[in-house]
């Protein structure tokens, strides 16, 4: 068998029989690769197959582009834009009335079906979005948690959670610790303790040389041993009664079919793609595709002031201290009630679009980028709608997302605007343009609740607090469709640690 990396080959090509896996895991972004850790770390013996439609753009596979030259970037994030992909100078972000609505690495979810959330998008290789990501992983609070697993328990999920994904907080510089103590000052005693304003938790390794090594999927992963099919879709799974016995594939560069019979089935294959695939094998509870949520985004772009520079008291320019803005970025926690958001703070040399400098006082500590995510409450009507009719590009049922903003989020919209002028103020002054705008829905990339966790029995949930799929023994799901709360925080930690709490309910079915 050859191999890749740390990650198995298992060559597909002219393969029309049956393979055979004690555990098959569908999707292998960082939620994939965290049940194939936990299984693996706990029973070596076992065969784990891992199956993704995408390509592998990554050596190892599934590790963050960010690691890659800026060529070797630009190839891999083109490579992970879906079968109809643009290529050479068109292989850009796509642009939608002057928005970037599908960065690097994605593109557009359901394009035509998509109006009510027109920047919702996917990344399609090995590693998934983990691939392409940010890494910022913060923890969940307050509401945000589900309130039928203990707080205890789930707290243990997320340690290890923050082991699997090499979670750590960079070092600050002068600058980024001076606009903290601005922060910090801002919100006074309002922000229980721990809840302030602090260098972000991040999914990465720090090298010696005071670079980087982002996080992905590979980190997760691990040196785990299992069998990789890029290029593979799963179409069905297979059903018998209460049981899956594994899926039908097919090998997309050859066309050939096969099926993988499996003990154990883990579906981690994104909030879109996820549920098409359960719609496509006939599984389709009450609740599947509903409760669509995810973080509502406002964005701004601030020029420093004085006292930043005064505060930071070096002459270092900005551009020798922040290589990388991802790595000098601070976030105000979630706390339900009091901040019921979550504030990114991105510190950089440049602006993310062109400001004219004459008509803005910028000073020496240079830009900062300022969100507010704002929590979306569940509700059924919010879906995504299969077609038995009509197909995408992946030749799966096509997806039809309705989705809509309430007077519940609008009141909340309002607010967390408030907050970040409040903020802003602080700092210095909006740049051109830089004003707290809200983003296109889908911005966020984090797509919650379409899969959704659940006490109820089924009535308005996909799985169980186990991740089981509802009336079935072997058939578990993962990734941010399981989150059934509004949540404001960067989900990935989050379902990496639900994959954590359920990792002892798949290993007792194997
Ligand atoms: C630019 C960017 C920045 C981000 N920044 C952050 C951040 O800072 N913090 C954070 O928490 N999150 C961030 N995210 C989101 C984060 O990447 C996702 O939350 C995470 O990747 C979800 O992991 P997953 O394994 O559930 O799904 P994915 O990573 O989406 O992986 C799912 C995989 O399933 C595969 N698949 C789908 N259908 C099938 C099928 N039928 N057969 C076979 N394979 C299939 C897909 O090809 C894909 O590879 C960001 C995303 C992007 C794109």
């Amino acid at each position: 068998m050859p191999e890749i990396g740390r990650l198995h080959l298992h060559c597909c090509k002219g393969r029309t029989s049956m393979a055979t896996t004690d555990l098959l895991i569908i999707g292998t972004g960082p939620v994939g690769s965290a049940f194939a850790r936990l299984i693996g770390d706990a029973r070596p013996d076992l065969t784990i197959t891992m199956v993704d439609l995408g390509p592998q753009v990554t050596d190892p596979p599934g590790s963050n582009v960010r690691n890659l030259s800026p060529r070797l970037r630009d190839r891999a994030r083109e490579r992970s834009q879906g079968r109809d992909r643009p290529s050479g100078d068109d292989a850009r972000p796509v642009h939608i009335e002057g928005t970037i609505m599908s960065p690097g690495g994605t593109y557009l979810a359901s394009p035509g079906h998509q109006d009510d959330m027109p920047a919702a998008a996917l990344s399609s290789c090995v590693g998934g979005m983990g691939v392409h990501w940010t890494c910022a992983t913060p923890r969940p609070n307050d509401d945000e948690r589900a309130a039928f697993i203990p707080a205890d328990e789930f707290d243990r999920a997320l340690d290890e959670a923050e082991r699997l994904m090499s979670v750590t907080t960079l070092p600050g510089n002068p600058y980024g610790n001076a606009i903290e103590a601005i922060a910090r000052e801002h919100f006074g005693d309002a922000l229980p303790e721990g809840r302030e304003a602090a260098g972000l938790p991040m999914s990465a390794i720090p090298r010696t040389d005071g670079t980087i090594a982002w996080g992905g999927a590979d980190t997760i992963l691990g040196d785990t041993r299992v069998i990789l099919r890029a290029d593979t879709i799963a179409r069905r799974l297979l059903v018998e009664g209460s049981r899956v016995t594994g899926a039908e594939v097919e090998h997309l560069p050859t066309g050939e079919s096969s099926t993988i019979d499996a003990r154990v089935v883990v579906v981690a294959a994104n909030a879109f793609q996820t549920p098409q695939l359960l719609w496509a094998s006939g599984i389709r509870p009450d609740a599947l595709g509903r409760y669509l949520t995810e973080h509502v985004l406002i964005y701004s772009v601030v020029a420093l002031g004085d006292e930043v520079v005064e505060r930071a008291g070096t002459d270092v320019p900005v551009a020798q201290l922040v290589k990388d803005p991802t790595a000098s970025t601070l976030g105000i926690p979630y706390t339900e009630d009091v901040h019921p958001f979550r504030t990114q703070i991105m510190h950089m040399a440049d602006p993310p679009f062109p400001v004219d400098e004459s008509k803005v006082d910028v000073g020496a500590a240079r830009y900062v980028a300022m969100g507010n995510g704002v929590r979306k409450f569940p509700r059924a009507e919010d879906r995504l709608e299969f077609s038995d009719a009509e197909t995408d590009a992946w030749g799966m049922p096509l997806m039809t997302i309705h989705y809509a903003i309430t007077d519940r989020e609008q009141a909340e919209i309002v607010r967390a605007t408030e907050d970040l002028r409040s903020l802003a103020s602080r700092f210095g002054e909006f740049v051109p343009g830089g004003e707290p705008a809200l983003m296109p829905a889908g911005t966020s990339l984090h797509y919650k609740g379409t899969i959704r966790m659940g006490d109820d029995g089924g009535t308005a949930s996909v799985v169980d607090q186990r991740s089981r799929v509802w009336g079935f023994e072997n058939l578990f799901l993962g990734g941010n469709g399981i989150i059934p709360t509004a949540t404001a925080t960067n989900p990935t930690l989050t379902s990496v640690a639900y994959a954590v709490h359920a990792a002892p309910a798949v290993l007792d079915e194997l």
